[in-house]
């Protein structure tokens, strides 16, 4: 079932995961069965039950749910596991013979169809951004969303790997929460139009009862080539990196570098003086610039292309020193079938796009990064995908999941930050510049980093 490809990229997961160079292979003349060895090492385990669903884009199958318990194993949350494409579990999952094990479950078939999307691909349904929406996902119809499933199964399979081979030391993973900032709107007042500006105002004035952003507003929109005004609302910029400066942690501000449809995108020049000023800025001070490609550039190389190196020349102009660039697709626009090859082959290293708009959670099952695979060409692309767990308008937004409590969004987040910790991935979490409506959402973002 795995062409060697396949099968070279569940080495690289596997060695990223344990930090050993295991040899994984078909059992001679038995293409669905995988066995797994330690090169200068005896034993093996047995992946004995592979799955034909996990190769194909349906997935319409039942979910069971497995207690590690029964074979003697821990379950990292201390919950039973989600087994997509299991009905019933009526034995044992994992069986010790002989300084070896099997494995009845296909956890590499599990890996592939997460972390692949397969589920994503021709004939599924689209949002009316054109996103793969998350009602349609077998995680959501089956209520584990909220579960990094390939991260807890990966976690009993290492202590599978420690029980059959015992004194090899394998790899832990700690927990980091990766802070990263879309740049849609660089200012409410700035690089607007007057009728943008002004009902920015007039909303503001709304929300925090005051007549202040009436009186700034216009003054702000008057001087608005020539700086970003710190009487700016979306202007937080000193303020998100004082927090993280703290607490050590380098945020990633993604900006957006083209306009390939007025409606959606913001409009706003990189060239702008003060913004270029501002990428030099955040640079200085030992924060990541990264892109955030336009609305349709996710099926267009050219304009994906333009993006990236406009973002560069800006850069490069400003002396930005980064090695490597990542950021994530305005929308979370995302085909599965087009969008990581584009990343790939404009020579991004990363993306951070793979969470869905309408629901916080695990889309890919993980919180780890990892390699992508281009399932189409059977081969691995030079692209680490870093999943996103949770962004403010998911959880705000009324057309999305519509917390209208902070104390609530506050549970939700650590909720899913529990889980990350718990199997040493990151909690990767996006809050919009310009997402501060008042400072009780200030409060409410500097909780969560801070937790
Ligand atoms: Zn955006």
């Amino acid at each position: 079932m795995f062409g060697s490809n396949a099968v070279g990229w569940l080495k690289v997961i596997l060695e990223n995961r344990f930090g050993l160079a295991f040899d994984l292979d078909c059992q001679m003349g038995r293409s669905n069965v995988l066995v797994l060895t330690l090169p200068g090492h005896s034993g093996q385990i047995t992946f004995d039950t592979l799955c034909p669903e996990f190769w194909s884009s349906n997935n319409d199958f039942p979910c069971a749910q497995w207690d590690p318990r029964d074979s003697n194993l821990q379950p990292p949350l201390g919950l039973p596991i989600p087994a997509p494409a299991m009905s019933t579990i009526d034995r044992k999952l994992c069986e010790f013979h002989d300084g070896s094990a099997v494995f009845h479950y296909d956890v590499l078939g599990l890996t592939y169809w997460c972390l692949n999307r397969l589920e994503e691909f021709e004939g599924s349904p689209r949002d009316l951004h054109g996103r793969y929406p998350a009602f349609a996902s077998h995680a959501v119809r089956n209520g584990y969303l909220d579960r990094p499933i390939v991260d807890e199964w990966l976690m009993v399979l290492g202590q599978v790997i420690a029980h059959v081979w015992p004194g090899v030391p394998l790899r832990r993973s700690e927990f980091a929460i990766r802070i990263s900032h879309d740049v849609d709107w660089p200012g409410l007042y700035n690089f607007q139009p007057v009728t943008v500006m002004a009902k920015s105002a007039i909303n503001r004035s709304i929300v925090n009862r005051s007549l202040w952003p009436l009186i700034i507003a216009p003054v702000v929109w008057l001087f608005r080539n020539k700086t970003i005004s710190k009487f700016d609302p979306a202007n937080t910029f000193d303020w998100l990196m004082d927090v993280s400066d703290e607490l050590g942690l380098t945020n990633a501000f993604y900006f957006v570098c083209g306009e390939t449809n007025t409606n959606y995108d913001p409009g706003y020049s990189i060239d702008n003086p003060s913004l270029s000023d501002l990428i030099g800025r955040i640079s200085g001070r030992g924060h990541e610039i990264g892109l955030h490609p336009s609305y349709e550039t996710f099926r267009n190389p050219t304009a994906f292309n333009a993006e990236f190196s406009r973002l560069r020349q800006v850069c490069e102009r400003e002396g930005v020193k980064q090695e490597a660039f990542g950021g994530r697709m305005h929308f979370l626009r995302w085909d599965q079938s087009i969008t990581p090859r584009l990343w790939a082959e404009s020579g991004l290293s990363y993306d951070s796009s793979l969470g869905y708009a309408e629901k916080a959670g695990f889309r890919c099952g993980t919180c780890h990064d990892f390699p992508v695979f281009d399932h189409q060409r059977q081969e691995m692309l030079s692209l680490i995908e870093r999943p996103l767990i949770a962004m403010e308008t998911t959880l705000f937004d009324s057309q999305y999941m519509a917390i209208d409590n902070r104390q609530d969004a506050f549970s939700h987040c650590g909720h899913l930050m529990n889980h990350c910790k718990r199997v040493g991935g990151n909690f990767n979490f996006l809050w919009h510049n310009s997402g501060f409506k008042s400072d009780k959402d200030k409060d409410l973002y500097s909780r969560i980093v801070h937790s």
